[in-house]
């Protein structure tokens, strides 16, 4: 195996903790137009990103590449899975005239920054995370008997804060205190920062009670719907010019979250338009930590161990998307430098 082979494929695995296709194939794709959308046929995914088999089963698409790597696509769904991570799809897969289509809107953006993340184009390095804690002064947001969702918000970025500076990465926060920022201040605020990615944490709450788990959202792409409210819009917004990151980035945290939140609901990577995607540039994404209308999750989101594994995991899928993406990673903080700021005398003296 060559160099760039190994690094490609330690790459991927960093991402998704699979191994996925090493490289594309040269290939020619079938383009069908379906009630005026392009789509492209599930023979053309599995011959261009070298899919060693491809099983039908009823309504099931089993893509598989060695024993690590499963994608598996049912028709009419409008969601996929690539291992364990489930994500939205923009527009559902289909049966038409006997082949199974999936849109190239959900190619381009979805699976093909997903499964070769070093590909997307225009990666700008980065050094800094931008942390934005939902909500905030006046605005609580979600309440349960417990807590309010603006203080279980502050509490996971601080942490989180804490996690990444130990990674080598630098920190900014939206909000350091329990103090109301408008949306539009928040976005204004990142987009002056150099060198950034922002991720938004939030708590999630909804009518039905029985409704939980987690939930990450990538900013919907322009043509494809939201999952917030079903809308589809064609109009691009500052955030669409970085699609395959906040897909990646999206795809990498929560993979991360998942593993480290045990007993969690899995609601998979999502889409949709939310003020602070769509007028960052820079790479963003939000993370629904939990629902507080919901009994078990709002147990969870209380305790401190839930909110430190939920930092964790957030911090351990930044490094990944970092790393599969090719950018070059910080330098992880030595113990000593870890230990108490030193006196100035003596760090003059060094
Ligand atoms: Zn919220």
């Amino acid at each position: 195996m060559t160099p760039f082979l190994i690094r490609r494929l330690f790459v991927f695995a960093a991402l998704l903790a699979l191994v996925s296709p090493a490289h594309a194939e040269p290939t020619e794709w079938e383009i069908i137009k379906y009630k005026e959308v392009e789509h492209v046929t599930a023979e053309s995914v599995k011959r261009f990103y070298r899919f060693e088999s491809m099983e039908r089963l009823e309504s099931q698409l089993f893509f598989r590449q060695g024993t690590n790597m499963l994608m598996t696509w049912v028709v009419g769904s409008d969601s996929i899975r690539i291992n364990s991570i489930k994500f939205s799809l923009s527009y559902p897969v289909i049966e038409h005239q006997g082949r199974v289509l999936v849109s190239r809107l959900d190619l381009q953006k979805l699976l093909d920054p997903v499964l070769r993340p070093s590909y997307i184009k225009n990666i700008k390095p980065f050094d800094t995370v931008i942390l934005d804690a939902g909500h905030g002064g006046h605005d609580s947001g979600a309440r349960s008997s417990r807590g309010s969702e603006k203080d279980y918000a502050l509490d996971t970025v601080q942490r989180l804060s804490v996690e990444l500076q130990q990674l080598g990465y630098k920190v900014r926060m939206i909000r350091s205190a329990d103090s109301f920022v408008g949306l539009s201040e928040r976005v204004d605020a990142a987009n002056k920062i150099d060198a950034a990615i922002f991720v938004s944490v939030h708590f999630n709450s909804g009518p039905n009670k029985n409704a939980d788990g987690i939930e990450t959202f990538a900013l919907a792409p322009a043509g494809g719907s939201s999952d917030f409210d079903g809308s589809v819009t064609v109009t691009s917004f500052s955030g669409n010019n970085r699609d395959g990151e906040n897909i990646a980035l999206a795809t990498a945290v929560h993979a991360m979250v998942m593993q480290g939140a045990s007993g969690m609901t899995d609601r998979g990577v999502k889409r949709a338009r939310y003020n602070v995607l769509r007028g960052i540039n820079k790479p963003a994404i939000l993370v629904e930590g939990g629902f507080m209308s919901n009994a078990a999750d709002a147990l969870k989101v209380d305790s401190v161990e839930y909110r430190a594994a939920l930092a964790k995991g957030i911090a351990q899928g930044i490094r990944n998307f970092n790393r599969a993406t090719g950018a070059p990673l910080p330098e992880a903080k030595t113990e000593a430098d870890q230990k108490p700021d030193q006196a100035p005398d003596a760090a003059s003296a060094k």
